[in-house]
């Protein structure tokens, strides 16, 4: 009789459907254990509204920072500015953010099953026991009508994903203080928006509703906007958004935040309160690892509750692996699914190549965006990597003036000895999909000769990419003859 490997995915984000599909492709038996819908918070809370959401109001930024520059005249009464004559009914906005979000969850759901993955609706958890003889694992499955189903699997994994991290003296309402999942809820736009946070969650937020029209207040506790982000990159959004009117308060910790009637109020650290209609609270996430039965089968988690796991995806409990924002890894949806399709790589014994964060693009979808890839200026400074650098800001590029972007640049890094391409940061409108050829260049080992060498479209922003690097060879020629 033939082994069929069985294979039981609690979560059903990317980093579990992705492994699923993969799974099933190399002929193992495929269990998805979801609570809440295939596509995961990736597809219904975080990553495709957030992205519907500022689909809109970057058609908003594009007309109000360029109608005059561009020469576009629109009609309008005397009184009002040229800006408001439009704007957004976000009631609509929201309807389709969801609509769409929903749609996605059904075509991911309709795809697994297409390929022979058993979808199970309910909560998963390791049962007790561990390992049996046979090696397997039991896996229990808390249905909605309060029924425990059973499974075996030779092999689990786990991408249970993260929730909004709650501080204790700010609860969101789901009306006037929020999370980032409930803000699809709303009807109106927030008159007054205080955004708690300035990671890359609260920076697209903040960014997203002040071009949609609402008063934005974004609350940062470090010195800068953006902390995790190439410093240059930060400036110039943080100057982007003080230039749009947006109150940007840095080094300021809020502590609590109240609601008192339709409005908030925000306790600062310094004693300072500040006031709005409404508080998006975007202050990190928790990883969805808690009550499962990790630690009794013998699978470690850090000091903040993520799954330790190595470069193929493996935890510290035999034929357990796991995948996702529940690692902490890299908080995205590209590295959830590949670390999940590696995890089921190595369980069926596929070749299989080890999870490899250098090469990973990721974006912050503000406007400009901020697109990034390989090692960064911090990997530099401190001394982790040798490379020659190459900053050009793209007032100079002809299609960037012939667009009237003015704001952004395009950064290179490279080996000194060399020339290969080893990381860079594009900042710029649709920055995400500029980044690929620095992408391919810093997978593919290119050297800056080899960028130099690609003819570039006449008149085009990618040009700056190609003119990065024809600086960084000469700069290399005048380093390496000093
Ligand atoms: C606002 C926001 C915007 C983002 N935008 C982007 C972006 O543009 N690009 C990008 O790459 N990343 C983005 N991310 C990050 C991205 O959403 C995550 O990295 C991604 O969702 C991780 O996928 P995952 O499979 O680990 O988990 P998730 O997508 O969170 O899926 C986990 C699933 O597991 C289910 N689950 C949890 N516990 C159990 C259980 N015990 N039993 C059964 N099911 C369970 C959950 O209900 C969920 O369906 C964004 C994040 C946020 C917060």
């Amino acid at each position: 009789m033939v082994h069929v490997t069985r294979i039981v995915i609690i979560g059903g984000g990317p980093g579990g459907y992705e492994a699923a599909l993969v799974a099933a492709q190399l002929g193992a038996e495929v269990t998805v254990v979801d609570r809440d819908g295939l596509g995961g918070s990736a597809v219904l809370t975080d990553c495709v509204p957030s992205k519907t959401l500022i689909a809109t109001a970057e058609v908003m930024t594009t007309f109000d920072s360029s109608y005059e520059e561009l020469g576009i005249t629109v009609a309008q009464d005397e009184a009002a500015d040229a800006a408001k004559v439009i704007g957004v009914d976000l009631g609509k906005v929201n309807r389709r953010v969801k609509r769409l979000a929903i749609a996605q969850s059904h075509d991911i759901t309709q795809s697994v099953t297409r390929a022979g993955v058993t979808v199970l609706r309910g909560r998963g958890r390791l049962g007790g026991g561990g390992q049996a003889v046979d090696g397997s694992r039991e896996v229990l499955v808390d249905a909605p009508d309060g029924t425990v189903q059973s499974l075996r699997a030779d092999a689990v994994l786990i991408a249970t994903g993260a929730h909004p991290r709650e501080l204790p003296d700010a609860q969101p309402d789901g009306e006037r203080i929020l999370t980032w999942t409930q803000v699809y809820d709303l009807d109106e736009l927030p008159r007054e928006l205080i955004v708690v946070g300035s990671g890359v969650t609260g920076a697209e937020f903040a960014g997203a509703y002040q071009a949609l029209g609402s008063k934005v207040t974004l609350v940062s506790s470090r010195d800068r906007v953006l902390p995790g982000e190439d410093p240059d990159a930060a400036e110039v959004l943080e100057d982007v958004f003080r230039r749009r009117g947006m109150n940007v308060m840095g080094r300021s910790r809020a502590e609590s935040v109240k609601r008192i009637g339709d409005r908030v109020e925000v306790a600062l650290a310094d004693g300072k309160v500040i006031e709005g209609t409404h508080c998006l609270m975007a202050v990190g996430s928790i990883p969805n690892t808690a009550e499962m039965g990790l630690e009794e089968a013998g699978v470690k988690l850090n000091d903040w509750g993520q799954i330790q796991v190595d470069r193929v995806s493996r935890t510290s409990a035999p034929g357990v692996y796991a995948a996702g924002d529940c690692t902490g890894v890299f908080m995205l949806a590209s590295v959830a699914a590949m670390q999940g399709r590696i995890a089921m790589y190595h369980a069926l014994g596929d070749a299989v190549q080890p999870l490899n964060l250098k090469t990973v693009a990721s974006n912050v979808f503000t406007d400009p965006e901020i697109a990034t890839v390989g090692y960064t200026a911090a990997d530099v400074e401190c001394g982790k990597m040798d490379a020659v650098v190459v900053k050009l800001p793209l007032r100079g590029n002809p299609r960037a003036k012939m667009q009237g972007i003015r704001d952004g640049f395009v950064k290179l890094f490279c080996r000194p000895g060399t020339g290969i391409v080893v990381g860079g940061v594009v900042v710029a409108p649709r920055a995400s999909e500029l980044i690929h050829p620095i992408a391919l260049a810093v997978d593919a080992n290119l050297t800056v000769e080899q960028v130099a060498s690609a003819f570039t479209v006449y008149p085009s922003v990618s040009g700056s990419t190609a003119e990065a690097a024809r600086q960084l060879h000469i700069r290399k020629r005048v380093e390496g003859e000093s």
